[in-house]
């Protein structure tokens, strides 16, 4: 594993029949001014995550949690992409089907940034969806803030509460097969901004070693947690080694 700053490794030349796999996390959104999990004095911060990130926190009390997600809605509608995000869309734009995008991100900067083919395995903050498992009404674009019990709105198909379309501690990720199927056909795996924490996700790139064939590269400030499973990890900001990377 190498561990460099980003400015002593040159771009990655990507063959014309080359897939790439990229895994964006929290850290890609923190030059836009959406705090990280981690951040000192973010809005995480003030909240136990189980209180609001949790199906026993919607179930405890649903209003805390709108009021949660409701801020996070307000925070987002005001943000923009930064470099890194715009990067990612050029390179959409060159490699079309050949770059498999997955974010852990609920936010909407990739799309936002012109990014047309988003796999969102957390989830999109502006989405949401029946708390009834059993009815199969799909999510559905939603910008609305929810402060109290009374206001949450309820399904129109089965009359059950409306809850944010998350992937909350506890529940399984969305779009699964499809990300697997990704990861044993890539050429590149490109993680940026995300700690190596968090599971199923921080894992993807033992499994994308398993198929022997990619190369694994870090893109982040610091060394994540899962860094020894990387070919290299080139520190910097998203926001500036991210252009460069795909120059
Ligand atoms: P994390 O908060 O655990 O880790 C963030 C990582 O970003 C850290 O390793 C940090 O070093 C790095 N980072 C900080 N500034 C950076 C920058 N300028 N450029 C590149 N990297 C930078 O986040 P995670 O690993 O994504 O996992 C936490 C969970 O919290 C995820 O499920 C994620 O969906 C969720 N989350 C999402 C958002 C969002 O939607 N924007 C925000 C906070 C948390």
């Amino acid at each position: 594993m190498v561990v460099v700053t980003y400015d002593k490794l040159p771009p990655l030349t990507i063959g014309p029949h080359e897939r790439v796999f990229v895994l964006t996390g929290a850290g890609i959104s923190a030059e836009s001014g959406i705090h990280t999990f981690r951040d000192q004095n973010g809005l995480w911060q003030r909240y136990r995550i189980e209180d609001v990130a949790s199906p026993a926190g919607w179930h405890n009390d649903a209003s805390m949690v709108w009021n949660f997600y409701s801020q996070r809605r307000a925070q987002a509608e005001e943000v923009a992409p930064n470099p890194a995000h715009y990067a990612l869309a050029e390179l959409e734009a060159k490699l079309e089907n050949r770059l498999f995008l997955c974010t852990q991100n609920v936010d909407p900067l990739h799309e936002r940034a012109g990014s047309r083919r988003v796999c969102h395995m957390h989830g999109e903050l502006f989405k949401s969806r029946c708390e009834n498992a059993k009815c199969h009404t799909p999510p559905h674009e939603d910008h609305g803030v929810y402060l109290t019990h009374e206001t949450i709105p309820n399904c129109v198909m089965c009359g059950q509460r409306l809850r944010p379309h998350i992937c909350w501690f506890g529940e399984m990720p969305f779009e699964l097969d499809r990300i697997t199927r990704e990861l044993a056909r890539c050429d590149w795996f490109i993680t940026i901004g995300s700690s190596g924490a968090v599971y199923p996700a921080a894992g993807f790139v033992q499994e994308v070693r398993s198929h022997g064939r990619a190369r694994t590269i870090y893109v982040g400030p610091e060394r994540p947690d899962n860094a020894g499973h990387f070919d290299e990890c080139r520190l910097g900001k998203a926001g500036e080694v991210v252009p460069v990377l795909f120059a």
